[in-house]
């Protein structure tokens, strides 16, 4: 099966709004095997989008519209769907009652009755998350699928109807899994896999970058569950055989999520001494539920004087090497964990910028200590990013320093 996207706005063609509707819908339909040959933007003009529309009609087996399924003059989309394919809109009572009833208490526009209604025909999509409907009209072996533009709305609709619906046109099953993958630089884990990611037909493998991580998505089509999760299960062997301990988890975990597991299968207190990442770490680690039976506490040692006085970092050492340097690093993280009384201690130094770097230490210098066991040692990151870009990396990379080094195992330049 193919699929085209058509995303309707004017917002999106003078550049205010980002189409991410088709970034979603394209990896979607992808991993659920059907090909897009084709996406396009249209703006709100009825001539234009009737032009689309009939074009998409004609070469593809599906299309998904989305936006403009507003109130308003400008939110054409049904109306234009209706009239480009000859379908009569028809109201639709269940729709309407739906509509009155989440603008009660509120003012309802007389203009939200449009909202009711829907191509003749064609399976309406509920709205669980605003009041526009959407529709899945089939028509000689054709499908067309209206859809809200708001993503938060969009995208529910589309994984509670569009996607069983796709599913059920190809047969079988189709299943995921995430691996998160973390401190390899998501080139080099890109790298790494190519050749997995390039030849795989089923299932399939597609890296999804993030801010700070990298995440593949393995996709596997089959007859029933369990050849989807043997299918699954001997492409994750592969990639945890390539990447070794850069893979720190699966699904929905998170570095935090992981580390506070370990601590609690290990029996293991941590704390935490900051500087530039000002409580981040500390943040991070209690989002986690159970954090209380692993973190003991965390001093945010911003200034030199707190460095000395919360934990015990000789003044001399950063007088001879500076704040931000790998001896300080580790006199905090030695610090820390003694001050505590905690089995590892954990500690952040740098420059995040955009000021106070020199040509010796540069923006983004950061030094990570790790104080554990008989373990005493300090990491140096050049971090590239803007401020925030700098504390959160510098944050996730003490998390992972620790996860590794509860683990005996090391994916870092050792600099001690
Ligand atoms: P509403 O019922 O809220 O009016 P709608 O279906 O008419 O929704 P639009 O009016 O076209 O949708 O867009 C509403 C908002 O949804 C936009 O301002 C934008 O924030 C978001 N949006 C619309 N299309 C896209 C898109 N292709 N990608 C990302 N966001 C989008």
């Amino acid at each position: 099966m193919n699929c085209e996207i058509i995303a309707v706005g004017t917002e999106i063609l003078l550049g205010d709004i980002l189409n991410t509707n088709a970034q979603y819908l394209s990896r979607e339909l992808s991993a659920l095997g059907v090909s897009v040959f084709h996406q396009c933007v249209v703006g709100d003009n009825e001539q234009r989008l009737i032009e689309a529309i009939k074009t998409s009609y004609n070469r593809s087996d599906m299309i998904i519209l989305t936006g403009g399924l507003g109130p308003t003059e400008d939110d054409i989309t049904k109306e234009t769907v209706a009239k480009a394919l000859s379908i009569n809109l028809v109201y639709h009572k269940e729709s309407y009652e739906r509509i009155v009833e989440y603008f009660k208490n509120r003012y309802m526009s007389p203009t939200n009755e449009k909202q009711a209604y829907v191509l003749e025909n064609s399976t309406v999509l509920q709205n669980n998350n605003g009041t526009a409907p959407g529709c899945l009209y089939e028509q000689n072996g054709k499908t067309v699928v209206i859809l809200p533009g708001p993503p938060f709305e969009m995208q529910p609709m589309f994984e509670d109807y569009v996607k069983p619906f796709i599913m059920k046109k190809n047969g079988g099953i189709i299943k995921s899994k995430f691996i998160r993958v973390f401190g390899i630089g998501e080139s080099n884990a890109e790298y790494l896999l190519k050749d997995i990611i390039q030849n795989q037909t089923n299932p399939t493998v597609a890296p999804y970058a993030k801010k700070t991580e990298s995440t593949f998505r393995i996709t596997a089509k089959a007859n029933n569950e369990n050849e989807a999760d043997s299918l699954i299960t001997d492409m994750s062997e592969k990639i945890y055989n390539i990447l070794g301990d850069a893979v720190y988890g699966e699904d929905d975990d998170t570095l935090q999520s992981v580390l506070v597991k370990l601590l609690q299968e290990n029996s293991l207190k941590i704390s935490f001494a900051e500087s530039c990442t000002a409580g981040l770490i500390a943040s991070k680690i209690g989002e986690i539920s159970g954090a209380s039976d692993v973190f003991c506490e965390s001093y945010i040692t911003y200034s030199n004087e707190a460095k000395h006085r919360l934990v015990d970092v000789d003044e001399r050492i950063i007088a001879e090497y500076g704040a931000v340097s790998s001896q300080t690093a580790i006199a905090m993280a030695n610090g820390v964990r003694s001050a505590s009384c905690s089995d590892i201690g954990i500690s952040v130094t740098g420059i995040s910028g955009p000021t106070g770097g020199s040509k010796e230490k540069p923006v983004g210098l950061t030094y990570i200590g790790v104080s554990y066991m008989d373990i005493s040692r300090a990491y140096k990151f050049v971090f590239k990013g803007d401020r925030n870009k700098n504390r959160e990396l510098a944050a996730y990379n003490a998390l992972n320093i620790a996860r590794l080094t509860i683990l005996g195992k090391d994916v870092y330049n050792d600099l001690h």
